[in-house]
């Protein structure tokens, strides 16, 4: 299988549940940060969680592939439980790929490099190997004619690109996206959203946060809208935005829309 296969062939089967929270709450000091999440994404799907700033869709995020822990409950990701340390946890993050607001690309390394590290470090890939991926995963992207530069001298649109096909090149089952736009200048913002409709379509499982609605009415299976550590209501976009159900989306969507 070559890897620009692998997003349209999750492990679990299309439909199945892929990354299942149950029951999860979490705590920093006295602040209920996640109260009692249940959810589950599907192999396949593209789940786009907003809401308000502050009400936890980072933390979220961060749990699914542990960067955070959590207080109770459970999170499993293809059926697997959330492992506590070592190289089992490696492994989860390998599977679990999350691109961030602030690329986080290595400032030092080249675009190609910053692609065939975590698969040469961590998959263990002959280096030829990875190369080659990495130079077809930054052609999905349409970055390949950047291969040799340093992220520095990329605009900030092609460095999420980057860090894009980054996650991309570990073939992960499912991809966490931190509101990969908001850092962006305006006209950057479509190339990197055009690229995500794409992974979309291709299957990638996505969890993506943002506030981009337009990528969400187009992209979405599912929105999720969370509020003060809740999740207040999910729906489809078009039930979501013609219809929302609670007080507090109405009052979101009356702000930004
Ligand atoms: P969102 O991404 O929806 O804006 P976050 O998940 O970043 O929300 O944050 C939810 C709440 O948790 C906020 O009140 C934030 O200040 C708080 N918070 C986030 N990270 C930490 C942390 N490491 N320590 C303490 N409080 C935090
Ligand atoms: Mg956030």
């Amino acid at each position: 299988m070559t890897q620009s296969d692998l997003s349209k062939q999750p492990v679990a089967p299309p439909g199945a549940p892929l990354v299942v929270l149950s029951a999860v709450n979490k705590h920093y000091g006295d602040l209920h940060v996640l109260r009692d999440i249940d959810l589950t994404v599907h192999a396949g799907e593209v789940l786009v969680v907003i809401g308000p700033s502050g009400s936890g869709k980072s933390t979220l995020c961060r749990t699914i592939n542990r960067l955070e822990t959590i207080d109770s409950g459970s999170i499993t990701v293809d059926g697997t439980p959330l492992p506590e340390e070592g190289k089992a946890l490696a492994a989860l993050r390998s599977e679990v790929g999350m691109v961030f607001q602030s690329f986080n690309l290595f400032a030092h390394k080249t675009i190609l490099e910053n692609v065939t590290l975590g698969p040469i470090k961590v998959r263990g890939r002959d280096k030829a190997a990875a190369r080659t991926a990495g130079l077809a995963l930054l052609e999905r992207v349409g970055i390949a004619s950047q291969a040799d530069k340093l992220p520095a001298q990329l605009s900030g649109g092609q460095q999420q690109r980057v860090a894009i096909a980054r996650a991309l090149a570990m073939e992960p089952k499912v991809i966490l996206f931190d509101e990969p736009t908001s850092a962006l200048d305006p006209e950057m913002i479509n190339e990197v959203l055009d690229v995500m409709t794409q992974l979309a379509k291709d299957g990638m499982t996505m969890v993506v946060v943002t506030h981009e609605m337009g990528f969400a009415r187009r992209a979405a299976d599912r929105v999720v809208f969370m509020d003060a550590g809740q999740i207040v209501e999910q729906a489809t976009p078009d039930e979501f935005f013609a219809h929302p159900s609670s007080d507090r989306a109405k009052d979101f969507l009356s702000k930004i829309l």
